[in-house]
């Protein structure tokens, strides 16, 4: 799997009631997916539930992106369910991508936050956004290859 949680078939995110039919699909499409996806592998996965235009899903993303059901990954331009329902109301996120199986690991936490927030105080720097992503190997990819 590409979060944390071993299956996303119970997860409350893909079944939020109030999402649209397209981003209903997005999610499900990115909460079942092994590793990080595009907005083209996703168009791609959801042609036959007839998403046409990359602007569908565009759409869908943003407001997943939005409300923190899925998270974007700027150093490879993809996309994540989130993995934690609660993630979006800890502020900021740090990800750890694996480079071997694409796995993708999510954690918050507010002391990194916090010294970012800090800084940009004492700077005068205006945060328009932060992104954290750390690039590696996860534990069980080392394990298998040791
Ligand atoms: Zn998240
Ligand atoms: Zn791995």
């Amino acid at each position: 799997m590409a979060h944390s949680h071993e299956d996303h078939s119970g997860h409350d995110h893909v079944w939020a009631p109030d999402l649209t039919k397209n981003q209903g699909l997005v999610l499900g499409t990115l909460a079942h997916s092994e590793a990080p996806l595009s907005a083209y592998d996703i168009l791609d996965r959801l042609r036959g539930d007839g998403l046409k235009a990359p602007l569908q899903v565009y759409r869908a993303l943003d407001k997943l992106v939005e409300r923190g059901l899925a998270h974007r990954l700027e150093s490879l331009n993809a996309f994540v369910a989130c993995a934690d329902e609660h993630c979006h109301r800890k502020g900021m996120i740090a990800f750890a991508i694996c480079e071997s199986c694409g796995k993708v690991d999510e954690f918050a936490d507010t002391v990194i936050e916090e010294r970012l927030g800090d800084w940009a105080l004492a700077k005068g720097f205006k945060v328009a956004r932060t992104t954290m992503e750390m690039r590696g190997q996860c534990a069980a990819c080392i394990a298998r290859a040791s």
